[in-house]
């Protein structure tokens, strides 16, 4: 499996804010959001081929109790089923962040899903070819359904504009057993006062709907950088 990076950082998002987490990068996506924040793992994948047995050696290396897979997207590569099993075996707590396009058989502590918007598709006219995919396969919703009937959970919804909020209710309203404590919605964006601009009202129609209001812990604590 390709893997971008392998670090020792601090969750910024989501219910485990402030774990110290090794976060292991897998190389790789079928979507192509045009505000990705990690373009080395999805518009120009980067990064070495490395076996199970040598990611499950770095990660023992690093010494931390949880481990984030994450990526680009994780669920394309069948070598999660036996790496999962492998940090399942080592005692660590596994997070898998995804977009919930894809479903493996696998063990998993917190399935941390993200499902993209119509707010993340890239330009039609400069990328034609991805623009067709990414619109015909961010949404799947059966994908969703079955991750989080098996997983322990978490949503997340970047949004960038007010008319995002909309969209997220209209999702929502697909899965109404969803336990909404568990639902995020986080500003799009890689620098502090880009997300504060957008917290202003973010934040308070988060409240006003019993969902989370998601920060960014990390861009706050260590700005927009590598391996962090
Ligand atoms: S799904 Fe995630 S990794 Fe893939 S392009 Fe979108 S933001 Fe980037």
């Amino acid at each position: 499996m390709r893997i971008a990076e392998i670090y020792r950082s601090i969750q910024g998002e989501g219910l485990l804010t402030g774990v110290p987490s090794t976060f292991v990068r897998a190389s790789g996506c079928n979507l192509r959001c045009w505000f990705c924040d990690t373009p080395h793992a999805s518009w120009n994948p980067e990064g070495e081929d490395l076996s199970v047995a040598e990611i499950l050696g770095r990660i023992e290396l690093l010494h931390v109790d949880h481990v984030v897979l994450t990526g680009g997207e994780p669920m394309l590569f069948a070598e999660m089923i036996p790496l999962c099993e492998g940090i399942r075996h080592s005692g660590r707590h596994i997070t898998i962040e995804t977009a919930g396009t894809l479903h493996l058989p696998l063990p998993c502590d917190l399935m941390s899903i993200s499902p993209k918007l119509s707010n993340s598709a890239p330009n039609p006219d400069e990328h034609p070819r991805w623009h067709r995919r990414h619109e015909q396969t961010r949404d799947q919703i059966d994908v969703v359904r079955r991750l989080l009937d098996e997983f322990p959970y978490q949503l997340k919804f970047v949004i960038d504009r007010q008319p995002d909020c909309d969209e997220v209710l209209a999702y929502l309203d697909r899965l109404p057993q969803l336990d909404r404590s568990r639902v995020f919605v986080m500003p799009q964006g890689i620098e502090q006062q880009q997300l504060e601009t957008i917290g202003v009202w973010l934040q308070p129609w988060a409240e006003e709907h019993q969902l989370q209001f998601c920060q960014r812990k990390q861009i706050e604590w260590f700005g927009f950088a590598r391996g962090t």
